[in-house]
């Protein structure tokens, strides 16, 4: 216990989703940083399957989840979970937390982590507002993304919302923490177009294994 009396921080689960497309330096510096904030260890990074509330990756599953464990190989803080590559069909993200409720039990936290880009997308999510009975949403602040939330959004986080993102790891399930970490303005949109335009993105912005990995196999029209 500490002294706001968090239960011990290696019981919480906590999960960073994503597409990967690719997996960029601003995805591993947040959660490697957020590993710190919290003190929670591993941080688990989750590609998803097949994203319903945006087009199609530009890479295969396979090669996203590769390219995740590349760029984590020298981070033992985080952890590739291939859980929604595996389950076929559409990854649902309410589908993922009950299934992570339902193995780490009633108790221990379970945070979902999100750019504020993501979080402004929440009500095209499925089954959104059911998010919260399995786990807590913590949304890290992204250069160029503002806080103009819709107003059942709004609502929503305002009905929800704590103070300090430490306080989720006081209870299960049920609250929504905005927090600002390192600001990285890098995006794997971004990346996708220097790469077609045959550009490789600087170190800064992509994992140089990463970088190899995308030429070796050709990825993203790169020749
Ligand atoms: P794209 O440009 O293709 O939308 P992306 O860079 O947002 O990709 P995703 O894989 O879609 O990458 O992101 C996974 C999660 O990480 C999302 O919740 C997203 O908001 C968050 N995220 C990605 N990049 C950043 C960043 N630079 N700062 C804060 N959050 C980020």
């Amino acid at each position: 216990m500490d002294r706001l009396g968090l239960k011990p921080s290696q019981e919480a689960k906590v999960i960073f989703g994503g597409t990967f497309d690719p997996i960029h330096q601003g995805h591993v510096n947040l959660a490697v940083e957020l590993s710190d904030y919290l003190d929670v260890r591993p941080i688990s990074l989750l590609p998803n399957h097949q994203p319903m509330h945006r087009s199609n990756p530009g890479a295969l599953a396979n090669d996203r989840a590769k390219m995740v464990s590349l760029a984590i190989a020298e981070h033992p803080q985080l952890v590739l979970d291939t859980r929604e590559l595996e389950r076929k069909g559409p990854s649902y993200s309410v589908l993922t937390l009950a299934e992570m409720r339902q193995e780490i039990g009633t108790e221990a936290p379970l945070i979902w982590c999100m750019g504020a880009d993501a979080f402004a997308q929440l009500t095209s999510w499925n089954r959104w507002q059911e998010l919260l009975d399995f786990g807590h949403l913590l949304v890290l602040s992204r250069p160029d993304s503002n806080w103009l939330l819709e107003p059942q959004l709004l609502d929503f986080y305002e009905a929800h919302k704590v103070d300090d993102g430490k306080q989720l790891l006081l209870s299960a399930a049920g609250k929504v923490a905005h927090l600002e970490l390192g600001q990285y303005g890098v995006s794997a949109t971004k990346i996708r177009k220097q790469l077609h335009l045959g550009n490789l993105p600087s170190a800064n912005e992509l994992s140089p294994a990463v970088a190899k990995y995308i030429a070796s196999q050709s990825l993203y029209g790169i020749n």
